[in-house]
C-alpha cells in the first residue's frame, strides 16, 4: 500500500497512482468492537462525497450510524399504508402494479436526445433551505458522474415529488405522472438517505434482495421481526454484469428488522464478513447507475 489515512470512522489505504492518475483504495471502517473489515476497492474521491449529518448511535459507542441503520429509525413506526400504497421498509408499491420487480425498460427514466437522461423533480416548500440544499445537493453528486440529470419540473408529465410525508420513502423506478418521494423532514434529511432514495427513483432496488443474492447473502428468517419478511424476498433485478456489493448504499446492515438483535443477514461464504458503514454512495453505485443509464 501506498498510504494510509483516517477517514471518518475508518481508514482507507491506497495504492500507487496508476498512468491515467487513479488510486486504487481500499476502504476499512471500524465496528463496535474495533474489529477492522476489509472493504471494496473504490476511488479516493468517493470519500469526498460525505455531507450528511453524523448521528451516532445511543448505546454509548461513537459508531456512526449506516444510511440502512437510519432509515430503519426513521421508519420504525410507519403505518405500512398511506393513502392506497404500501410501504415495505423504505419502497413504496402501489396496490395496483407490480412495481416491486422494477427491472425492465418500462419504469427507467427515457434518454433524451441530447444523451442525457432528465428526472423532472418538485421539492414540498415546506423544507428550510438548509433541507433543500441537502436534497439538491445529493441530486448533484449522483448527476456529477455520468448522464442522469435532476431538474426542476417545469410541464413534464412524469416526475418525482419530494414531500416531508410520514418516513422516508419512494417508489422502485419511474411510475408515471406525479410520483412521490417522502423525505419526512426531522428523519430523513441525510445526504446519504436522500442518495438511497433516489437510486430507487431510478429503479435500483436494495442489493441483498438481488435475483443473485443467494450467492452472496444467506438471510437468517428465524430472526426476522413478525411481518418483515418481505424485505427479504429476491426480486427479479437486472443486475447487468455488476458484482455484489455488501458496500452499496442500496445494502441494508447485518442486524436489519431483528426481532432479538442477532443477524439478519450474513454473508453466504463466510458469516464474519460484514458490510462497511455505508453513508453515501461509492464507486460502485454510481459505475452501475452510469451502466443502466448511459451506456449506449
Ligand atoms: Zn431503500
Amino acid at each position: 500500500m501506498n498510504f494510509q489515512e483516517s477517514v471518518g470512522g475508518g481508514a482507507r489505504a491506497c495504492g500507487a497512482a496508476t498512468s491515467n492518475q487513479s488510486r486504487t483504495c481500499f476502504l476499512f471502517q471500524y465496528h463496535g468492537s474495533n474489529e477492522v473489515h476489509p472493504g471494496f476497492p473504490g476511488p479516493a474521491r468517493s470519500l469526498s462525497l460525505d455531507r450528511g449529518r453524523v448521528v451516532k448511535r445511543q448505546s454509548g459507542d461513537n459508531n456512526e450510524l449506516s444510511v440502512s441503520e437510519l432509515l430503519e429509525r426513521a421508519n420504525r413506526n410507519l403505518n405500512p399504508v398511506q393513502g392506497g400504497v404500501q410501504i415495505q421498509g423504505d419502497i413504496a408499491v402501489s396496490n395496483s402494479s407490480d412495481t416491486d420487480s422494477c427491472v425492465q425498460d418500462g419504469c427507467k427514466w427515457p434518454k433524451s436526445s441530447d444523451g442525457n437522461v432528465y428526472v423532472p423533480y418538485v421539492i414540498s416548500n415546506s423544507y428550510s433551505s438548509e433541507h433543500r440544499g441537502v436534497i439538491t445537493s445529493a441530486m448533484n453528486s449522483i448527476s456529477s458522474s455520468g448522464c442522469v440529470r435532476f431538474i426542476p419540473r417545469t410541464t413534464e408529465t412524469d416526475y418525482i415529488h419530494i414531500q416531508s410525508l410520514d418516513g422516508c420513502y419512494s417508489f422502485v423506478g419511474r411510475q408515471g405522472n406525479a410520483q412521490t418521494v417522502s423525505l419526512n423532514s426531522n428523519d430523513c434529511i441525510h445526504f446519504g438517505i436522500v442518495q438511497h432514495e433516489l437510486l430507487h427513483v431510478l429503479g435500483f432496488h436494495h442489493e441483498h434482495r438481488r435475483s443473485d443474492r443467494d450467492q452472496y447473502v444467506q438471510v437468517l428468517l428465524h430472526n426476522v421481526l413478525t411481518g418483515m419478511e418481505n424485505n427479504f424476498n429476491k426480486v427479479n433485478t437486472l443486475n447487468e454484469a455488476t458484482p455484489y456489493d455488501y458496500n452499496s448504499i442500496m445494502h441494508y446492515h447485518n442486524r436489519v428488522f431483528s426481532k432479538n438483535t442477532n443477524p439478519t443477514l450474513v454473508a453466504a461464504s463466510n458469516p464474519t464478513v460484514r458490510s462497511i458503514v455505508v453513508r453515501n454512495l461509492l464507486l460502485r453505485d454510481f459505475n452501475r447507475t452510469n451502466l443502466v443509464y448511459c451506456s449506449n
